[in-house]
């Protein structure tokens, strides 16, 4: 039998695992039923492809991203190796010729959604084949605690057990809360030595806030400094998307968008055109990503703020999947939050849901605001301690000199307590000010030692600075319909003991947006021809060019210009399949560009 490392050099053309791959596919090839936790673009697929390989049976896999099956599929048949899929795109006769063709022992992988696997025809059907592997991808789909928890998949779990064939089951996921780790280990049965969680740092992700921006012309600016590479611009409300689209057009890049209220036509389409990379940004809500394996997304801007720290660091990760240097930005407006309020106020969820989402949203609300480290914080959130500073993100670059706010903070903090805790921050930062209420039956409280306390401020200067404070952890919001603020302990602790606080001030450096790409030097006019005719290939056999070789192995044969095979063979992420299909067109692009 093949080892591990011989198949990712042969088939997928890679020289070393990542980290984790390993270990789990060790996992699964000694039958211990195992988890994998790895951040999108961590590289989870082989995991599960490698042993299916080496199996002398099938391996399944269960996805709900029924977008992303073609594409893997796609991807594994243009490595040769034998793959297909079920859901609900194929017509009848497309499903059987499929199933005979998997009958006659030909196919390695088979990808199903899991309502197809519900189905009791189907199902009779798997229940007849040799699955030595169930691979369960978005597992996290399985955990009430996780952020898109579906409960039917449940059903599928003891139709899996139950499978005559006994298979082995690897879940996957790029959810890392402890408590959907804790819940999955349950429902699949797995011990926790067999749980493997790899850091959840994309070191190749610069992220960025960006506060008090005109959102619009930035965009803008941003495209146009980032031509011929390929963006997602997330907004919250269709009609923005459809603003933000023409408005870019009209500027004249070239975008293209998407949102749930387009036909499926037009979506499909636009979605085509993103991946063929013949619209350089897309702009979209949410609807947008979930199917998309498109690896050399180079930047994601949000429009508007995500509701939780899960769903934006999913989105943000479907920049740089293939590990070159890419960028996240927000650009922050704390009216944000209000829209995700009134929505979760409005859901017809329970109490005790809704207050989960304001914590939530009150937690990405404090990513936005704060000083610390961005990565940092976000590892932090998903119980990842020990991790230092990432060295790239808006924070860790900002040059900002920090002084001593201790005083102002004690002042703010101070007030609140006088009164009462009872308050929001409008009024908080209009009694330190020195204003008078505008309700005219609101409390007077000009008699407070207090009040005017920071009249030397404006009262949107005192706004922010309440912001810091919050983001800060020494105050926090309720989550009512009219939030007021408390003091948290760590606000006591400033107040009453000889702790210091600092914050960042003065004007910031300009940000350096520009992204540079790939380490060592490149050849910048062969890397587009490379681009040309994987364009070419891709359209003649209808396949997103990633599928063909990711911009990263363009870059490195820009780079290295192989014109043998056994040079070919070096390059990362060509392996033999690639290296006969491709090697002899990519090659002669190269002789004739380094002749000219
Ligand atoms: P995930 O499912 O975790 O988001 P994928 O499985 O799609 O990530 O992998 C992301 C990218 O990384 C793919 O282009 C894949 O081919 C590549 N990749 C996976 N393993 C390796 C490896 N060991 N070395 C280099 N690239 C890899």
């Amino acid at each position: 039998m093949l080892e591990p490392e011989q198949i990712l050099k042969t088939n997928f053309g890679y020289d070393q695992f990542r980290t984790g791959q390993l270990e789990i596919i060790n996992r699964v090839m000694a039958g211990k039923r195992t988890i994998g936790i790895m951040p999108t673009g961590g590289g989870k697929s082989v995991c599960y492809q490698i042993p299916a390989l080496m199996f002398s049976g099938i391996t399944l896999v269960i996805s709900p991203l029924i977008s992303l099956m073609k594409d893997q599929v796609d991807g594994l048949n243009e490595m040769n190796i034998p793959a297909t899929f079920f859901n609900s795109t194929l017509d009848y006769i497309d499903m059987s010729e499929r199933m005979r063709y998997v009958e006659s022992g030909a196919v390695k992988l088979i990808y199903a959604a899991p309502e197809r696997i519900e189905n009791t025809d189907f199902y009779g059907w798997l229940s007849s084949l040799p699955i030595d592997l169930v691979a369960i991808d978005e597992a996290h789909v399985l955990s009430s605690w996780g952020h898109d928890f579906r409960p039917s998949y449940l059903a599928m779990v003891n139709l899996i057990n139950q499978l005559p064939a006994q298979p082995n089951v690897l879940a996957l996921t790029a959810t890392a809360t402890n408590s959907v780790q804790t819940d999955l280990a349950h429902t699949l049965n797995v011990s926790d030595d067999n749980i493997i969680t790899t850091g959840f740092e994309r070191d190749n992700l610069a992220l960025t806030v960006e506060k008090s921006v005109r959102k619009l012309p930035y965009i803008l600016r941003y495209a146009k400094e980032h031509k011929d590479q390929s963006g997602i611009v997330y907004v919250g409300r269709r009609k923005d998307v459809d603003r933000i689209y023409e408005y870019l057009n009209d500027h004249g890049i070239k975008a293209g968008k998407y949102h749930a209220g387009m036909s499926d036509e037009d979506r499909k389409n636009e979605q085509e055109r993103f991946l063929f990379d013949e619209v350089d940004v897309i702009i979209a809500t949410n609807a947008f990503g979930m199917g998309i394996n498109k690896t050399n997304v180079r930047y994601v801007i949000h429009y508007s703020m995500p509701g939780t720290i899960e769903n934006y660091y999913q989105e943000i990760g479907r920049a740089g999947r293939d590990g070159l240097p890419s960028e996240a930005v927000l650009l922050y407006s704390p009216a944000d939050i209000h829209l995700h309020l009134f929505f979760i106020e409005k859901s017809e969820a329970d109490e005790e849901y809704k207050q989960s989402l304001n914590n939530k949203l009150q937690n990405m609300n404090q990513l936005a605001t704060t000083e610390m480290c961005l990565m940092k914080y976000i590892l932090q959130y998903f119980g990842e301690t020990n991790y230092d500073k990432c060295g790239k993100c808006s924070n860790c670059t900002d040059v900002r000199e920090s002084i001593d706010v201790t005083k102002t903070t004690q002042m703010v903090l101070s007030c609140i307590i006088r009164m009462d805790q009872s308050y929001g921050k409008k009024s908080v930062a209009r009694v330190l000010v020195g204003k008078h209420s505008l309700n005219k039956n609101a409390r007077d409280f000009s008699h407070l030692s207090t009040y005017g306390l920071l009249k030397d401020k404006s009262l949107k200067e005192v706004e922010e600075f309440i912001d810091y404070a919050l983001s800060s952890n020494y105050i926090e919001m309720t989550s009512d319909q009219y939030p007021v603020l408390k003091v948290t302990q760590e606000g006591l602790e400033i107040l009453k003991s000889n702790k210091k606080t600092y914050k960042k001030v003065s004007k910031k450096a300009p940000a350096v947006n520009n992204i540079k790409i790939a380490d060592g030097t490149f050849d910048e006019g062969l890397f587009q021809e490379l681009r040309r005719i994987r364009l070419t290939i891709a359209h003649a056999q209808d396949i997103p060019p990633f599928v063909i070789f990711s911009d990263n192995t363009l870059k490195e044969m820009a780079q290295k210009q192989p014109v043998s095979s056994s040079q070919f063979l070096e390059i990362s992420g060509v392996g033999d399949a690639k290296l006969d299909r491709y090697g002899k067109r990519f090659m002669e692009v190269i002789s004739e560009y380094v002749s000219a």
